[in-house]
């Protein structure tokens, strides 16, 4: 029987596991099991596994290792940085902090910030975007306040893979930090972005950044946070007093130990071979496909991502079709993917919500291969037309 082709275009949504990443998890959920809190040699064996891995995150963000602790992934860490920020300042100072993010953030940045806001635990600004899917930092300067603590702007999107001016926001933070008695916090949700953009931490200019394992070929279930030190937050949750105190719970350790493998693998030198590939997706579907159109912005974009709009014929139609003949892909990001509502993301940019259900999302990876590309160029033209006759739409 000849095997079905299977073309994996939803690296943002989740990547593959790295074979020599899991083979150095291996050990750890075999015979090296011990709980790296107890004093025996088992113990040991698992603190050093997790240290380990701690520095080489810490080298990877150019921080201390002292200055990044483990959660379970990107949502957990996105939610302590703001309820542990908002927390601490409510608690120190007895105001109602103000916090300045983005209409584009993921959800577990947006959802939370609207829910402290509805509350009334915050007061919020949420920047928009243009249509390219960037904020301007002119809107940013105008929105802070004097209670403002802490901007929340997220690296790169999920969705449309836009990339934020991070380190011009980071730059202007510091200037007006040293204006003010209470300094603004900076955070950026780095998950989407640490695969193929500079990261580290003085570069940027953020006092925290977070980042998710399953996003760079680690397993799932494991993240973190870098919290430069003295910055003032609480800790995330109560216990036996893991990660210094701020995040008790008995470490992950195969996760952990995956995770500082799957970090010391990034390597740069792949995005042009991965952006080449992206392009030769986007042009082959504009020249095959009539009126079809690009979201975001082409020169602030993560290689990998390809966002299109397909006018006339449901994104979920496209999606099922091209995973029935074995290429996955997306409609969104993979946690919006259930949900009937047009994208929080492609409404900021002003997309109409017919074509914001009309649209597809592309995330090559780095085994992704030309071949690859030339079988979607191949069976996509079909499917949109056979998509579109059901649907009546005509070319006008
Ligand atoms: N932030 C961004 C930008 C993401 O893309 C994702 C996952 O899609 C998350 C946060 C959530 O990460 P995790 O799956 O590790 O909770």
């Amino acid at each position: 029987m000849i095997k079905r082709k299977e073309i994996y275009l939803d690296h943002a949504a989740t990547t593959p596991i790295d074979r020599t990443v899991l083979k150095k998890m291996e050990p750890y959920l075999k015979e090296k099991y011990g709980n790296p809190s107890s004093i025996h040699q088992f113990g040991e064996i698992a603190r050093q596994a997790v240290n380990k891995s701690r520095q080489q995150i810490a080298d990877f963000f150019g921080c201390l290792p002292e200055e990044i602790y483990f959660t379970s992934g990107a949502t957990e860490s996105d939610n302590w940085a703001i309820r542990g920020i908002v927390e601490k300042v409510i608690s120190q100072e007895k105001i109602k902090p103000h916090l300045i993010t983005s209409s584009i953030e993921h959800k577990a940045v947006l959802s939370l910030c609207q829910y402290l806001f509805k509350k009334k635990l915050i007061d919020l600004t949420l920047l928009n975007v243009n249509q390219d899917g960037l904020i301007e930092i002119e809107d940013l300067k105008k929105a802070i306040k004097k209670d403002t603590r802490l901007v929340s702007i997220m690296f790169a999107n999920s969705e449309i893979g836009t990339v934020q001016p991070i380190r011009q926001i980071g730059e202007f933070l510091k200037k007006e930090n040293q204006k003010r008695k209470n300094k603004i916090l900076f955070y950026t949700d780095a998950v989407q972005a640490i695969n193929y953009l500079n990261s580290k931490v003085d570069y940027l200019g953020v006092d925290l950044l977070s980042f998710s394992s399953h996003k760079i070929y680690g397993p799932k279930g494991i993240g973190g946070i870098y919290i430069k030190q003295g910055t003032p937050i609480k800790p995330l949750l109560i216990g036996g007093g893991h990660e210094k105190g701020m995040r008790s719970g008995t470490e992950n350790v195969p996760g952990i130990v995956g995770f500082g493998e799957a970090i010391k693998k990034i390597n740069y030198s792949q995005n042009d071979k991965i952006k080449k590939l992206r392009n030769q997706l986007i042009t082959g579907i504009m020249k095959e496909i009539p009126d079809v159109s690009l979201n975001g912005s082409l020169r602030e974009r993560l290689p990998s991502n390809a966002h299109l709009t397909f006018k006339g014929v449901e994104g979920e139609g496209i999606v099922f079709d091209l995973s029935q003949r074995g290429v996955m892909t997306s409609t969104s990001s993979a946690c919006a993917s259930h949900s009937l509502s047009p994208s929080h993301v492609l409404m900021a940019i002003g997309l109409p919500v017919e074509l914001a259900h009309s649209s597809v999302r592309f995330t090559l990876g780095k085994e992704t291969s030309s071949s690859d590309i030339n079988y979607v160029l191949k069976i996509l033209p079909g499917i949109i037309k056979r998509l579109r006759k059901i649907s009546g739409y005509k070319h006008v």
